[in-house]
């Protein structure tokens, strides 16, 4: 299961992060992931649910930030969300269109106490 996976890295990464700084207990854990990560938010949550049991995170609230898909437009430049699902770009009309994203997962802050 991947979002076990994840969520064990996470805690991983607080516990280093306690060890370096010595923190009592982590609040928020803010973390962005890429369009291409096909992260499942609640799959995320539940795991970190059991996971974070016994550790300094075992309050923590996870604060996910999925980077949406786009569509870029390899002859003008010109980008937007995948949501829009366009098969040409609005602004030049070329069909060289492609999706861009990516498969990144990070922690970008933690709130702690
Ligand atoms: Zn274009």
């Amino acid at each position: 299961m991947h979002e076990l996976t994840m969520a064990q890295e996470l805690i991983r990464i607080v516990e280093d992060e306690q060890l370096r700084h010595g923190f009592e207990k982590v609040e928020v854990v803010k973390i962005k992931a890429g369009g291409f990560s096909g992260i499942d938010r609640h799959a995320l949550d539940f795991a970190f649910q059991v996971v974070r049991e016994g550790t300094c995170a075992a309050q923590a609230r996870l604060e996910l930030n999925i980077e949406p898909v786009k569509i870029v437009c390899r002859s003008c430049g010109f980008s937007m969300s995948a949501r829009d699902a366009a098969s040409s770009c609005p602004l030049c009309k070329s069909l060289d269109i492609a999706l861009e994203g990516d498969s990144s997962f990070e922690i970008v802050a933690l709130e702690v106490d």
